[in-house]
């Protein structure tokens, strides 16, 4: 079957080229004076255990986040980071607290400034990263944004609570008559025959 072959092959390929980046882990800190006139570009993964705020919000701690961060210097020599994550976010869902995952997905552009007062003059198509120390600690703008990109609350998709409880009453519903099918047991349903026609 030469179809299923290519389709061997290609996806063979696709989960090469992927490796790398799945491979890299992101450092916990770059050196800020210097990444930014480099032109860096880092792809690769942090761990989400390495995320504490971020942990205390998900069910579950497993897992990478895949980060790409792209460093740069704006016309104006501001100090540019544009960058995205892509994580499986393990939560509960709020209306039957049974585990989901959700996909977390987010693109932002931050400009790092040492100072609050720096942030204020910024143009609104740039989030400050207040930075006052020449490590820049990647991990916390990872996390920050990962925070920044998690819904309030996270329902199923399908009304899991009525499904939950359908399910339940089916199965009274076949206790039910599998008792009044049960031997030499009188059927209750009999019983209210009876007294409605002695009426
Ligand atoms: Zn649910």
């Amino acid at each position: 079957m030469p179809l299923k072959v290519v389709f061997f092959d290609r996806s063979a390929l696709d989960a090469y080229y992927c490796a790398p980046m799945e491979d890299t882990l992101i450092p916990d800190y770059v050196d800020a004076r210097k990444i930014f006139a480099q032109q860096a570009l880092l792809k690769g993964t942090i761990p989400v255990s390495r995320l504490s705020r971020f942990c205390d919000l998900v069910a579950a701690t497993q897992g990478d986040v895949q980060v790409t961060m792209q460093f740069s210097l704006d016309d104006g020599n501001r100090r540019i980071i544009e960058g995205t994550l892509d994580t499986q976010a393990q939560v509960l869902c709020q209306r039957c607290l049974e585990p989901m995952q959700i996909p977390l997905h987010d693109e932002f552009r931050l400009a790092v400034v040492e100072s609050e007062s720096k942030s204020e003059s910024l143009p609104k198509s740039l989030d400050p990263w207040i930075c006052e120390d020449i490590k820049l600690v990647l991990a916390d703008v990872i996390e920050e944004q990962l925070i920044l990109c998690m819904p309030i609350v996270s329902y199923h998709e399908n009304n899991c609570i009525e499904t939950l409880s359908f399910a339940a009453s089916e199965n009274k519903q076949d206790d039910t008559a599998k008792a009044a099918n049960g031997a030499g047991k009188p059927n209750p349903f009999d019983i209210l025959k009876t007294l409605k026609d002695q009426d």
